[in-house]
């Protein structure tokens, strides 16, 4: 009998379950569906807020919305420049566009492909507006390192945690403490009340930028099928993500608006069934930690020359290993045939290299890419092309699953 890998699209890889469903219907019962006027979405904010332990969190409709408001936060005038990296989704990248401005791609940290702090250090110019970071796969990127660069420049620094959610930060005397024994609780044994406490040394990735963004996508840790979430300290920033996301319509102020806005609400349903995901989170990203690190202890007994993912904070949306001499494809062919969910790359190309750089952007207009040609990212593309290989993760996965993946590497026989 063949093992079977839970995945997010199917009810055994989620913690979907009655507290979602009761969550809907007492929505829907209260006649009240939208968040403007119902008290859902409201209080996830809080919720949100109170887990981060930051001042704001502005509720909206995917995680691209929430990366969008976080550009409209920092204020880029038509043709400045966001530094971002090329080994992302395309939800950090659109918002950059909508705005007007233009990406501009730095190379990445080869051991575990989030952005290197001195290849963005090389890319800041006069008109660099801020550096959008992504915790890629799970990873705490050196938002530290970015923060410290953004400050000294005047920049804005965004923290897309689509995949990271309560990625951990490391703290000021160095990185968190590891997490304690497993504990017997899974995944979808009730958590208390979300704690205020925050990570165990250092704070969640989200927290070290101006503006922090997560996602409720169906494939993410938590999911309401799309929602997204922007976090942050300051009272400006909010104002204005706050506003766009609402058609810059200061509800205050009668039927009057402010500002350029669109309607990025989240509704109700979605909040409420992500405040029902959000109570299951803790149990959700400890149980991936442990079990993750349980394959990350049987990689290292096998010995050879594959990388292993740092721990360190990790949240493990997805496991990631690195293939030196280049055969991700092959090991993702030998794992696909023994039934594991695993795949090569992550991207077709990174972002750097996407089609849509030769084409127009509005209409037949290139605005404002006249001229514009993606620096290469020579790490990003061989990682891209060779090097990464990525097993997909999951809250449900025992013992029994690290130990068939461990055992189809360990059979794989281009392994040294
Ligand atoms: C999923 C994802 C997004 C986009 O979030 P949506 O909710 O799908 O819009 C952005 N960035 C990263 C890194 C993601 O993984």
């Amino acid at each position: 009998m063949t093992l079977h890998f839970p995945n997010m699209a199917e009810p055994e890889g989620r913690t979907l379950g009655d507290e979602e469903v009761a969550a809907l219907e007492r929505v829907i019962r209260s006649g009240m569906l939208n968040s403007v006027w119902g008290a859902e979405a409201r209080t996830l904010e809080r919720e949100v807020a109170e887990l981060y332990g930051s001042r704001h969190a502005i509720a909206c409709a995917s995680g691209t919305a929430a990366l969008h408001l976080s550009v409209v936060a920092a204020a880029p005038d038509p043709g400045d420049e966001i530094i971002t990296t090329p080994i992302t989704d395309f939800g950090t990248v659109a918002p950059i566009l909508a705005q007007n401005a233009v990406p501009v791609f730095a190379d990445v940290d080869p051991s575990d492909g989030n952005l290197d702090p001195d290849a963005v250090a090389a890319l800041i110019g006069p008109r660099t507006r801020a550096i959008m970071a992504v915790h890629l796969f799970g990873a705490p990127a050196r938002v530290g390192e970015l923060r410290r660069l953004a400050d000294r420049h005047g920049l804005t620094l965004i923290e897309d945690c689509a995949q990271a959610w309560l990625t951990e930060l490391p703290g000021p005397s160095g990185p968190p403490a590891p997490s304690g024994p497993p504990a017997p609780s899974g995944p979808s044994a009730p958590s208390g009340p979300s704690a205020p406490s925050g990570p165990s040394g250092g704070r969640y990735a989200g927290t070290a930028g101006h503006v922090g963004t997560l996602s409720l996508q169906q494939w993410k840790h938590i999911t309401c099928g799309d929602g997204g979430l922007a976090i942050t300290d300051d009272d400006e920033l909010a104002r204005r993500m706050r506003l766009f996301a609402d058609k810059g319509w200061d509800r205050a102020a009668g039927r009057s608006h402010e500002s350029l806005g669109l309607n990025y609400r989240m509704t109700e349903l979605q909040a409420a069934v992500a405040r029902a995901q959000l109570a299951k989170l803790p149990g959700v990203v400890e149980s991936r930690r442990r079990t993750a690190g349980l394959l990350v202890e049987a990689l290292r007994d096998l010995g050879g020359d594959l990388g292993l993912p740092r721990p360190d904070g990790h949240a493990w949306w997805l496991f990631p290993l690195l293939l030196p001499r280049g055969d991700a494809p092959e090991l993702a062919a030998h794992l696909n045939a023994a039934g594991i969910p695993a795949r090569a790359g992550y991207l077709k190309e990174p972002l750097n290299r996407a089609p849509l750089w030769d084409r127009p952007v509005y209409g037949s207009s290139r605005y404002p890419l006249e001229g514009y040609r993606p620096a290469p990212c020579p790490r990003a593309e061989r990682l891209v092309a060779a090097t990464l290989l990525i097993i997909d993760w999951n809250e449900h996965y025992t013992s029994e699953h690290v130990k068939a993946i461990a055992e189809a590497i360990a059979g794989y026989p281009g392994r040294s």
